[in-house]
């Protein structure tokens, strides 16, 4: 079977099935230029689990956190020995409200 995106003519190439398409590769890398999902943010090619924000792909939930995108977190569960860190980021977040409504204007 051919690659797709190299065009290696291979008797090992794999095939993938993604959407309504069937892709067939000769290698993983030619599998992730032509598939994965680039990160909004940085532009690389998304190979482990990204997130996801509004259809928005990312590679990690820093870049998303970089592009304005909150409440995201790495899937991947970082189980690190500290535990009981104090977390005083919420101190400083004041959410930027619209001006009170009560000066009603008349023009
Ligand atoms: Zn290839
Ligand atoms: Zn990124």
């Amino acid at each position: 079977m051919k690659c797709e995106v190299c065009g290696n003519d291979y008797d090992k190439a794999f095939t993938v099935d993604m959407g309504q398409g069937q892709h067939t590769f000769d290698s993983f890398e030619c599998a992730i230029h032509a598939l994965a999902p680039t990160c909004e943010h940085c532009g690389c090619h998304i190979v482990g689990h990204g997130v996801e924000q509004d259809g928005v792909m990312y590679c990690c939930a820093h870049c998303a956190q970089q592009n304005g995108a909150v409440g995201l977190t790495d899937r991947l569960d970082d189980h690190s020995h500290d535990d009981d860190r104090v977390v005083e980021a919420s101190k400083e977040s004041f959410p930027a409200s619209d001006a009170p409504a009560w000066g009603s204007r008349r023009g």
